[in-house]
């Protein structure tokens, strides 16, 4: 029987998967409301939380984001710029594509620690209070591009989050 899902290899996420937009979709174009992308992020969570349960849900959000977070790497930032020009590209990209408008707001002298803030997140500014944090896939979006650009593995803990009653997002990143 032919297995028409593939394998986990034949599904590795890459930026190639993504396709041709362009010529896909020449009236339409590449530009959706943000309530189409939270369309798709909160029907999933609500499955992946009914079948495994929060805690595994948050997980497969935060290791997916790191998946992207690499390959996002890859794609448009420059992992042998220094650590402010990596950051100022890493702004101006995001800001781009509306995924969110980045601070970094504290670095330790040896990279330990960094805390970024995200405004204005794809993910939950405007989301009802609900007294959680909620950006489970950013925290992994930031590792993956952390491990891609110093090579070191960072732990991210989004410390403030809209979601949470707060105006901003907060995420501390600590080198493991
Ligand atoms: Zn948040």
């Amino acid at each position: 029987m032919v297995n028409i899902f593939g394998s986990a290899n034949d599904k590795k996420f890459s930026w190639e998967k993504l396709g041709n937009i362009k010529e896909g979709r020449p009236d339409l174009g590449d530009h959706l409301p943000v309530e189409v992308y939270r369309q798709l992020e909160f029907s999933l969570i609500e499955v992946l939380t009914k079948r495994y349960g929060a805690e595994t849900s948050n997980a497969i959000f935060k290791e997916a984001g790191a998946i992207a977070g690499i390959e996002f790497t890859k794609k448009h930032l420059n992992t042998n710029a220094s650590f402010k020009d990596f950051m100022t590209d890493l702004y101006k990209i995001l800001y781009k594509l509306r995924i969110g408008i980045l601070n970094v707001e504290h670095v330790e002298a040896d990279f330990s620690e960094i805390i970024i803030t995200l405004a204005d997140d794809l993910d939950c500014s405007g989301l009802p209070p609900n007294n959680e944090m909620i950006c489970d896939y950013d925290e992994g979006f930031l590792e993956g591009i952390l491990l891609q650009y110093t090579g070191d593995k960072y732990e991210v803990t989004e410390i403030n989050c809209w979601a949470n009653g707060d105006r901003i997002c907060r995420f501390r990143c600590r080198k493991i």
